[in-house]
Order: structure tokens, then sequence, then C-alpha cells
């Protein structure tokens, strides 16, 4: 598709391309979560060192990733399953950010981006090419912005010191417990 403009400082179509390899796919909730990212990078101004939270696991996290240094595994970004399509850049400092949401409201005048937003019609239903069209026309015009106060519960926590855990015998954060958090949780697997 031909998308013009600029996104996350590239050309949006190289923005798109760069969706496509990371995601494994132009997915609607990560070209929206990019217009997200442009927006809040450019609210919380160009010097500021910032952590992302993002309020859902689907599509979000990716577009955090992908457009901010913040990752998971750099512990920049946190990701919530609060199913909520929003994310908040804020200051590591002084905890000060933005958050940036896709407004349900908004969203009305676009009526392909409200179908798929609200799970109104089947995916069969909404070509790609019509609801990326939409994201592009719509650009910030379907997101609200307000500024936010991170608190304290959302840092990242500094591992201090590391245990052996008596139920499985490897590493672990002792401030688990006294077994790691799979022994305690029952794990996820069985040893095949
Ligand atoms: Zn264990």
């Amino acid at each position: 598709m031909d998308v013009a403009g600029v996104l996350c400082g590239r050309p949006a179509a190289r923005a798109l391309e760069e969706i496509a390899r990371f995601h494994g796919a132009p997915a609607p909730g990560v070209v929206i979560g990019a217009v997200m990212v442009d927006w809040a990078r450019e609210l919380i101004g160009p010097e500021v060192e910032a952590d992302a939270i993002a309020e859902t696991e689907r599509c979000l996290p990716d577009a955090v990733q992908l457009f901010t240094p913040c990752t998971l595994g750099n512990g920049w970004l946190r990701v919530l399953d609060w199913d909520r399509f929003a994310l908040t850049l804020y200051d590591r400092f002084d905890r000060r950010g933005v958050r940036v949401w896709l407004d349900a409201g908004k969203t009305s005048g676009y009526p392909a981006i409200h179908d798929w937003f609200l799970k109104r019609l089947p995916k069969h239903a909404l070509p790609l090419d019509t609801l990326l069209n939409s994201i592009f026309e719509a650009g910030r015009a379907v997101l609200s912005a307000r500024p936010v106060h991170v608190n304290a519960l959302l840092r990242r926590s500094k591992k201090e010191a590391v245990g052996i855990c008596p139920g499985c015998g490897e590493a672990f954060d002792p401030r688990a417990g006294d077994l790691c958090k799979g022994c305690l949780n029952g794990g996820y697997f069985t040893w095949g």
C-alpha cells in the first residue's frame, strides 16, 4: 500500500515495513501503537529518557520495542495484561510522563477503526488495506493523551540477591519466598 508522511522519525512506508518484519504482519494494532508512541514521544519531549508501560499484551508492546529504546529485556518496558489499549512514556527519574490511549469515543468518525477496535465485524469483513488507510487518515484524531505521574508501584526492582531453589535446584530471586515462582506456582510444564 501507498502511505505518505512520517511516523516515528522515518517515512511511514518504512515504519510499516519494519512493523511487518518485526511483528510478522502489518497488524493494525501495532500501526496504531506506532502513532501512539510517536505522539507520546513528542509530548514528553526529546530530552527525556523515557521508560514505557503498555497496558495490554496485544500488539502495543511491539510498537514500543520497535520505536523506542524500551524493550522487555532491558527492563525499560513494563507490560500489564489489563487489556486496555493505552501506553505511558515517563521520565524514569521524576516519574512524570504522558499516557496515550486509543479512545473508543473518538473512533466513531472512522468506521473501519471503530468496527475493528470494538470487534463489531468479523475479521474477514474488514480488509486490511481499508483499515490501515483509515488508521493513517485518522492519525492522532482517534487518540487521547493526558499527563500522568507514575507511582512507585511500577518501578522496576533491581535483583539484589540470588539463591538456589531447594525445589528445582536452579538459581532464583529469593524475594519470591522459600521456593522459586516456578515451584510455588506449579509451573507450566511437566518434563518430557
Ligand atoms: Zn524451584
